[in-house]
């Protein structure tokens, strides 16, 4: 056996691509995996010993890197008190202590807590709060924008995307919501007053059937890597409160740092009724999330036909999960997150930039610690990434958009600059 094919049969395991899903992929000719031994800082090694950069947070998560003493620790303290107790009837000091600190970053009218299991749960939570909260029979429905994402049970699907959605494999089986074309007005164009004509026109016209409406606010992450201008959202907000809607934030991407602002919704400073987070809410160690409300919401549920929040997860506030936020997120807050990000940002623009002059380019944007480079087609994702592994780092284009978003607090300078440099190469030698 030479060299080459030890070392495939090593990243490459036949009984994965045999009898394991992976994220959005066929059984028949799956796209390959690569097999990862561990994780340090922004470097995820294989089983064969080559060493990745990555530039994916995995999927937002990551923000401190791969492997962290003081995450490590704190997980390690926790499961030598306990990994789980059951929420209802009980409570322990990780919740007490995280649901404090969050409050005190959250929007200043954010009251209650709700904690779940995953990105996807803390919508379908959001809207049955919504739902909840109107406590009337006809205002069960939602409005959203176009090029959305809010995970992938049945109702966050419904309100994602509708064309890069999945409505068009589920069709009749999702609930019928309302859609608003996405924001064109980008985040650093001057406003145009006619991008939310269309939003308001809808609300006017659907008002007496929706419970509220649904926004990624000013980041669209995974339904199309887009930046809208934070007016669009002040809009939306006095909109929402004329015609009595709840104004949910879906900050499950956007929350801790990404975008610059600790969260999305101080772009705008407007304040949602219903915000979730999750993603780098663990620091990417753990599934969790959070669903937050204000005391008005929190009171007409308690108000309500059933008087209380019908929901109640067999891991709700787990309290491995909660010990490790609770340390992300005051580590996060130790640092100077915002002078790290911001200086990010500028070393990607000016880097990601000489991308802007290849022909199959048509958009460079960068905010916060997202750089995107979207292409007039969509990538072949096995070349690419077959390309990508072989100089040595992780990027993980979808559709048309090729992005890198390295964990922040942890990518040095050089590693971003090799990042994006990265990204640029490959496009500009066609393998994007
Ligand atoms: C990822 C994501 C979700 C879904 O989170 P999961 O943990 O994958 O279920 C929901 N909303 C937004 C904005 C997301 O980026």
């Amino acid at each position: 056996m030479n060299e080459n094919s030890a070392s495939a049969s090593e990243v490459h395991d036949a009984f994965d691509r045999e009898h394991l899903w992976h994220p959005y992929t066929s059984t028949h000719d799956p796209l390959p995996t690569f097999k990862v031994s561990e994780a340090r800082g922004c470097e995820i090694t294989l089983a064969d010993g080559r060493r990745l950069l990555d530039g994916m947070s995995s999927w937002w998560c990551v923000i401190h890197g791969y492997n962290h003493p003081v995450l490590n620790n704190a997980m390690k303290e926790q499961i030598d008190r306990m990994s789980h107790v059951m929420f209802g009837g009980l409570t322990h000091e990780p919740a007490i202590e995280l649901g404090k600190l969050l409050l005190s970053i959250l929007p200043p009218s954010m009251q209650h807590i709700f904690y779940a299991d995953s990105g996807s749960v803390a919508v379908e939570v959001a809207l049955k709060m919504a739902v909840q909260a109107q406590n009337n029979p006809r205002r069960t429905n939602f409005a959203t924008i176009r090029s959305g994402y809010h995970g992938d049970t049945w109702n966050a699907m419904s309100v994602c995307d509708p064309v890069t959605g999945m409505h068009s494999v589920f069709g009749s089986a999702l609930p019928v919501r309302y859609f608003a074309p996405a924001p064109r007005c980008g985040f650093r164009d001057e406003w145009d007053p006619a991008d939310f004509e269309p939003m308001r026109k809808l609300i006017e016209e659907h008002a007496e059937e929706l419970a509220g409406v649904i926004v990624e606010p000013v980041v669209q992450g995974a339904g199309g890597m887009r930046f809208y201008h934070p007016q669009y959202l002040r809009e939306l907000s006095a909109t929402c409160r004329e015609h009595g809607l709840l104004l949910i934030f879906d900050e499950i991407a956007t929350g801790f740092g990404r975008t610059g602002r600790l969260f999305a919704w101080e772009h705008a400073g407007v304040e949602p009724d219903i915000m979730t987070i999750g993603k780098s809410l663990t620091g990417g160690y753990m599934t969790f999330s959070a669903v937050a409300t204000n005391k008005r919401v929190a009171d007409m549920i308690s108000g309500g036909k059933a008087g209380v929040m019908m929901h109640g997860p067999t891991f709700m506030g787990n309290p491995l999960a909660c010990a490790v936020a609770l340390a992300s997120t005051r580590l996060l807050l130790s640092l100077d997150w915002q002078g790290r990000v911001k200086h990010l940002e500028a070393l990607m623009a000016s880097r990601l930039e000489a991308a802007r002059k290849l022909k199959c380019v048509t958009d460079v944007r960068v905010l916060g610690g997202i750089g995107v480079v979207e292409l007039d087609h969509d990538v072949d994702l096995a070349r690419f990434q077959q390309e990508c592994v072989k100089r040595g780092v992780w990027i993980r284009p979808f559709g048309r958009n090729a992005y890198i978003m390295p964990p922040y607090l942890a990518v040095t300078d050089e590693q971003a600059c090799h990042l994006a440099d990265t990204l640029v190469a490959l496009i500009a030698e066609g393998y994007a």
